[in-house]
């Protein structure tokens, strides 16, 4: 559909109403929202399928648009795109249409208003006069109409402009963890494909030590607070264009971009460290937690490795941190020797 084309646009709602009093679909949003898309010639795919089960004469029931709309429509950014957007470029260029309505209007009128005056003056030009009023009246009343017609579509498009942000709020929602606030996996794979895979970037995977024993002897929301806290050192230790990220339960990842491994292991002792200064005291209880403790495994990107080497590489080292007793950082190597273990 042409962008701004507000009488296509009514042409294609009246099209989908008509298609779905024919083929007797239910009237709620989302069916509509199917009508709509197929009416509207926009999507091949979803034309094909509705064509399909018309032409082995099956009906158009609920379980079939219903399952049109999950797959073509009800993500958000394909409601974004095929609903919202269009409608509300429609009611903009409508909006500016009338707007220049009223103000050529404005103009008539003060134009009647003068030579109103001027017959007025004359006074010997009574039928012209009248004529003139007549005119501003039915001019005035046209403005009037466009004024609230315009009132309700800028109503309208206001309301097309939240349900659009609400959206975008919800998609950046969808990338972030609510617990601790840190992106989840798809935020995290959502900011890789900004970086490019020939600069150097490395990579920390951190998990705490033994915190089933913490959730065990203290419950499950002390170990959420737990987790909180941690994630909260993790950021404060990275920059602003690095990927901090909760992977996993109690296991995180940092995306440490444009950065090599012997810096990203600086920021790993500084990580541990931190966390294994807090005191924590549990509220109700008064009783003290035992030191936290992270082990982590850095690795650095090389030679136009996959993300998933990079972090298996990571956890790999992870795996030797463990092994080495916990509370420690180990850097990837190819060369094992040179691997370089922090204990504290
Ligand atoms: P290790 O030092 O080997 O990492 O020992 P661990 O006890 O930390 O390891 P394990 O992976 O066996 O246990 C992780 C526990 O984390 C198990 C699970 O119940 C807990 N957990 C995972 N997600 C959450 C969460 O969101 N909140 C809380 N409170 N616990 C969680
Ligand atoms: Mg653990
Ligand atoms: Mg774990």
């Amino acid at each position: 559909m042409m962008p701004g084309s507000f009488n296509q646009t009514m042409k294609i709602a009246e099209q989908a109403k008509e298609f779905m009093l024919v083929h007797q679909i239910t009237p709620v949003p989302s069916h509509y929202a199917v009508a709509y898309c197929y009416v509207s010639e926009e999507n091949l795919l979803l034309i094909k399928k509705i064509d399909e089960q018309l032409a082995s004469k099956k009906s158009l029931d609920a379980i079939f648009i219903d399952a049109l709309f999950s797959e073509f429509l009800s993500n958000s950014q394909n409601i974004e795109d095929n609903i919202f957007t269009p409608f509300g470029e429609t009611l903009t260029s409508t909006l500016a249409q009338l707007e220049n309505h009223v103000s050529s209007e404005k103009a008539t009128i003060s134009h009647l208003n003068k030579i109103g005056k001027t017959l007025g003056q004359l006074g010997e030009y009574k039928p012209l006069q009248n004529i003139t009023t007549f005119l501003l009246n039915a001019i005035g009343q046209s403005t009037a109409q466009h004024q609230s017609l315009s009132t309700e579509l800028y109503k309208a498009s206001e309301e097309v402009s939240q349900l659009k942000q609400k959206l975008e709020e919800s998609r950046q929602e969808a990338l972030i963890d609510t617990l601790t606030g840190l992106l989840n996996r798809r935020g995290c794979d959502k900011r890789l494909q900004a970086l490019s895979l020939n600069n150097i970037h490395s990579s920390l995977v951190i998990d705490i030590d033994h915190f089933k024993k913490v959730n065990d002897s203290f419950g499950h929301s002390v170990g959420d607070k737990v987790i909180q806290l941690v994630a909260k050192i993790i950021k404060e230790h990275v920059a602003p264009d690095d990927i901090p990220v909760r992977y996993g339960g109690e296991e995180f990842v940092v995306v440490l971009s444009n950065k090599s491994q012997q810096f990203a292991h600086t920021i790993a002792e500084k990580i541990r460290l931190a966390i294994a200064k807090l005191k924590l005291v549990q509220r109700q209880s008064k009783t003290q937690l035992p030191p936290i403790t992270v082990s982590i495994g850095v690795a650095e990107l090389q030679n136009n490795m996959t993300w998933t080497t990079l972090f298996n590489n990571a956890d790999q080292a992870l795996y030797k941190a463990k092994d080495s007793g916990r509370n420690c950082c180990v850097l990837a190597s190819i060369n094992t020797a040179a691997q370089l273990e922090l204990a504290n």
